[in-house]
């Protein structure tokens, strides 16, 4: 039996996909493929299930990679016209903190049945446990296969994702359908993602928070800064502040990253002054235990690392330490160091820094230079966006771009009723 044939195949039922294949189903016949058992795997974990779908802030300043052609896709895409987008398909946005929008129902479920709905409503098919692992060109066909079987397009999105969280889809199977058509990829690095510490130093922190000031330096020289909720997890440092730089943690060369640390400052509205003089008033209470004399201050497992870090000796009373321990006391208070190790990996990565060069796509419609009938869009390609929502607007901007091009360029001289 032939393979079926149809006007546009999306490789990846995630967030640029199934955006994509809404635009297509209104050109012609669309199916989606999907390499997992069932569609849109990432897209519900986004959030934590609540699905930060984008963010009232963008602008290129959030993003990094290719981002000067990036942001030629991002004026045309602004929040504003991506909320009407989701208003005039049933899904109401709501902003938490710092322009973060998410449905309103809070679930990211909502998002995805939103855009199955559009797909499968005007016909499109999406089939799952569907790897593409090779495309070629037939007889004026894009053939697509796999150990699932053959398909047949005349156009086709590669909305393959990243690399991060493999267990929800991430993999390198689309970097590899990119360079076969003849695609570059950048150097690929997790990004969005815990840094680990020494174990010695972490396990015992393990479980505790602290709103910080962080930085990222290597020797001597600051690379990165960021503020936030530190978490302690016990390999290392999580939280939004260290996903922030992590990304410039990933840029460092092999030489650089041996010296690689993160300060932590943990009272950074307090100078080293007004903590000293702080402390000498706390210490002078008389039955103060000394392990004990941060703890009106910080998180308690984090209070007495501090301590431990910062003098030599525990002495049985906070009124026994000496002016000059409660200077490095202080000291440490504003700079709790952790030697970086590395990153938990792209099992842990929210995203993937690097990718398909965009000089390689038409920016205006991100059909490939390279390979006509074939369009990029999402993680593939070489753009990764700040913790907050801007990582899924640039899927449904890419999404939507490609999938209106391709059902353009399928019918030359149509106006279509793409419902933006
Ligand atoms: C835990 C977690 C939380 C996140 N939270 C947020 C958030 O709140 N806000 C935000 O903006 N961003 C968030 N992100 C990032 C965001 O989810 C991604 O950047 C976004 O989903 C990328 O969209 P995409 O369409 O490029 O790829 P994806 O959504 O990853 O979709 C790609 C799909 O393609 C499939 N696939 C891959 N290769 C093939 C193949 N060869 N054949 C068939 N199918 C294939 C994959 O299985 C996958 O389903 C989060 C990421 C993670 C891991």
């Amino acid at each position: 039996m032939g393979a079926q044939r149809y006007e546009f195949a999306i490789v990846g039922a995630g967030a640029s996909g199934l955006m994509a294949a809404g635009e297509t189903v209104q050109a012609g016949s669309t199916i989606v493929l999907e390499a997992k058992q069932k569609p849109g795997k990432k897209l519900l974990a986004t959030g934590n299930g609540r699905c930060n779908l984008g963010n009232r802030g963008v602008s290129p300043a959030h993003y990094h990679g290719d981002v000067e052609r990036a942001s030629r896709v991002l004026e045309r895409f602004s929040s504003e016209k991506l909320e009407q987008f989701w208003r005039k398909n049933g899904l109401l946005c709501r902003e938490l903190d710092e322009g973060r929008l998410y449905p309103y129902g809070m679930q990211a479920a909502s998002v995805l049945e939103c855009l199955l709905r559009r797909v499968v409503e005007r016909g499109g098919e999406v089939r799952c446990d569907f790897p593409v692992e090779e495309i070629r060109r037939e007889q004026g066909f894009l053939t697509l296969s796999g150990p699932s079987g053959k398909v047949r397009a005349r156009r086709v999105i590669l909305a393959c994702g990243g690399m991060a969280s493999p267990s929800l889809g991430g993999g390198e199977l689309g970097y590899r359908l990119a360079k076969s058509l003849g695609h570059q990829v950048t150097p690929l690095f997790p990004s969005l993602v815990q840094l680990t510490a020494p174990p010695a130093r972490v396990k015992p922190l393990k479980g505790a928070r602290s709103l910080a000031e962080i930085s990222l330096w290597t020797g001597s020289h600051g690379v990165a800064s960021a503020k936030g909720e530190v978490q302690f997890t016990g390999e290392g440092l999580s939280g939004i502040c260290v996903f922030e730089v992590s990304r410039s943690y990933g840029e460092l060369s092999e030489k650089e990253r041996k010296t690689a640390e993160l300060s932590v400052c943990l009272m950074p509205e307090y100078g080293p002054g007004d903590l000293y003089a702080f402390l000498r008033t706390a210490a002078s209470s008389p039955l103060l235990p000394a392990q004990e004399l941060l703890d009106g201050l910080l998180n308690r497992l984090v209070a007495r690392e501090v301590l431990k870090s910062a003098v030599r000796r525990l002495p049985a009373y906070a009124r026994e330490y000496k002016p000059a321990e409660l200077s490095a006391i202080a000291a440490r208070v504003r700079d709790f160091r952790f030697p970086v190790t590395g990153t938990a990996g792209w099992q842990a990565a929210q995203v993937t820094a690097g990718g398909v060069p965009l000089s390689e796509v038409d920016i205006s419609t991100l059909e490939s230079r390279l390979c006509s009938g074939v369009y990029l869009t999402g993680e593939l390609l070489n753009l990764d966006g700040d913790c907050g929502g801007y990582n899924l607007h640039w899927a449904w901007a890419t999404g939507l771009l490609a999938g209106r091009s391709a059902g353009m360029a399928a019918n030359p001289g149509t106006r279509w009723d793409f419902r933006l």
